[in-house]
């Protein structure tokens, strides 16, 4: 048996309910896409479970053989793992913006947030670094603190009086104060690890405050990042790698810094493409041919596609009918695969229906091209036909296992 190579196409909430009788992906015209359901095995597949409404995140873990209920707790690991921090089993991390304050007095508890994003701050290397000096040896702790894109960051905190059950600082609006990390349980952890936020917070507030970044941005009459606002804290759950777990080199081709998140969570190498900026100008078609190069180094190779789900959270049917073509027509390039060779899967992480604006357990329709699947009826890439595929419906736990059989990969369970 010769092994085998597996691409995913993930097109993020292409699904819809129907309007009328009819879906966005259903009334596009898609030529390609539905060349590729016919030489294929279609069917639906619920990404978590029949009536969970995924995140992006926690269905591409499923749809990578991970189980979300036991690994994923929370977006701040997420982050933490996207923004390049090395995790260990049970650190606290939380995503982190970079906000402005305001108001009298010492305390950054008593001032209020004016603006969440600190009028969009992207320069803040030198704050990052003023902050990591900040030191919670008092309370054992110690921590980690990069910048994301623009300005957003991600923090880890690490210790053996490490608690989860810590509330996040970040009101979520603007106009009120800055919250206090409260502890949630009564164990001595969680309140020292709230003493320890806290600290970490107003020392933060007066680092930044009198910073000379903020000082040049506050001559210029811009916003000072002078707050940093924790939210989505999660304890990190370490996971075997993918590769560990399968013995297959992944890779991830994705311009969402939740996806890249996800990726390096699980151990997969992230491709940068140019262009591939995960709106709906992005350059799918580089993010297809260097997949198509990716596959002679890798066993495994993610392509995830955004613009679709945007679309769905705008309401927007016309403009993500729109895409849906553009896409169709830069996957063409793909028709070039030897599927004899090369397992292509084409799915979504979820619906995001234009009527719901957001995401819904709906399920996603699914193709397979490989040579020796069953091949069914169905002609055309769509959630309205997929369920008369031969696939019938599966979990998304499932599909990893479902290709690596047809590739030759799975181990023979029993004798
Ligand atoms: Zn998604
Ligand atoms: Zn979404």
């Amino acid at each position: 048996m010769t092994l085998k190579k597996i691409l995913l196409i993930v097109i993020d909430g292409i699904s819809d309910r129907p309007v009328g009788n009819t879906t966005p992906l259903e009334s596009a015209d898609t030529p390609n896409l539905d060349y590729f359901a016919g030489k294929g095995i279609n069917g639906i597949m619920d990404t978590i479970s029949p009536g969970i409404r995924p995140g992006s995140d926690t269905s591409h873990l499923a749809l990578f053989g991970y189980n979300p209920f036991e690994c994923y707790s929370g977006r701040g690991p997420i982050e933490a793992a996207g923004a390049g921090i090395e995790l260990k089993h049970g650190d606290l991390a939380f995503r982190v913006n970079f906000g402005t304050v305001e108001g009298n007095g010492e305390s950054v508890f008593e001032k209020k947030v004016i603006d969440r994003r600190a009028g969009r701050i992207s320069d803040t290397d030198a704050l990052v670094e003023a902050v990591s000096k900040i030191d919670l040896s008092r309370f054992g702790i110690e921590f980690t603190f990069r910048r994301g894109s623009g300005h957003r960051g991600a923090i880890v905190f690490r210790g053996k009086m490490i608690s989860d059950r810590v509330s996040d600082t970040d009101p979520k609006e603007t106009g009120k104060n800055v919250k206090k990390a409260k502890p949630l349980d009564d164990s001595d952890k969680a309140r020292i690890t709230a003493e320890a936020i806290n600290y970490f917070m107003e020392e933060a507030h007066r680092l930044l405050d009198s910073h000379p970044v903020n000082i040049e941005r506050e001559k210029k009459g811009l916003l000072k990042g002078n707050v940093l606002l924790l939210r989505g804290g999660g304890v990190v759950r370490k996971v075997q790698s993918f590769e560990e777990k399968f013995g297959l080199k992944l890779a991830f081709i994705t311009g969402t810094t939740l996806i890249k998140g996800i990726g390096r969570f699980i151990g997969a190498d992230i491709i940068e493409v140019e262009g591939a900026t995960g709106n709906s100008r992005t350059n799918l078609r580089g993010k297809f041919s260097t997949a198509i190069r990716a596959l002679d180094r890798y066993d495994v190779v993610l392509v995830h596609i955004k613009a679709a789900d945007e679309f769905g959270h705008d309401g927007d049917f016309e403009g993500k009918k729109r895409f849906i073509e553009r896409l169709d027509r830069e996957i063409e390039i793909l028709r070039e695969l030897d599927f004899s060779e090369i397992c292509m899967i084409i799915t979504a992480d979820h619906s995001t229906p234009v009527t719901v604006r957001d995401h819904t357990a709906d399920p996603v329709p699914v193709t397979i091209l490989h040579d020796g699947v069953r091949v069914d009826d169905v002609k055309k890439f769509s959630e309205l036909k997929a369920y008369k595929g031969g696939l019938c419906r599966i979990r998304g736990r499932d599909l990893i296992h479902i290709a690596l059989d047809l590739t030759n990969r799975a181990g023979k369970f029993g004798a």
